[in-house]
């Protein structure tokens, strides 16, 4: 990638973006530093929300929800509510809740059952033409 000047989606200062991203490199820097905060912030705190880490913090609730569904926070007991990517239910891990997440599985489940279940018919009705063709002699 070629640097090309970029203002940052932060602070607005103008930056030479050398494939680093959309900050520039004082605020990826901050940024660094406050997904640390977050973190052990979310340690001291397991049972707080999105909206308490950003005002306790005073990071921006972006920061937070990306950082959670990038998995970084996973290893740590969370109890962090952000929307479901499908339905916008509250969820604290990954990005759908059980129920959704459910469905999707569940839908491939399904497929793979349609599938399973139209080879038996195959085979049931195989079963049963041999079995005519037998009572006919
Ligand atoms: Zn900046
Ligand atoms: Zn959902």
């Amino acid at each position: 990638m070629t640097p090309k000047a970029t203002n940052c989606r932060d602070c607005g200062k103008l930056f030479l973006n050398i494939g680093t991203g959309k900050y520039c490199p004082e605020c990826m820097q901050k940024h660094e530093k406050q997904m640390d905060e977050i973190a052990s912030y979310v340690r001291d705190n397991p049972r707080s929300s999105v909206d308490e880490i950003c005002a306790a913090l005073d990071v921006k609730k972006s920061l937070v929800l990306s950082m959670l569904q990038s998995g970084r926070l996973e290893e740590i007991d969370i109890n962090v509510k952000y929307p479901c990517a499908a339905c916008g239910k509250k969820i604290s891990h990954g990005r759908y809740c059980k129920a959704c997440g459910k469905k999707i599985t569940g839908e491939i489940a399904a497929s793979l059952r349609r599938i399973r279940d139209n080879a038996k018919l195959q085979k049931a009705k195989k079963g049963v033409y041999s079995k005519e063709q037998w009572l006919d002699k």
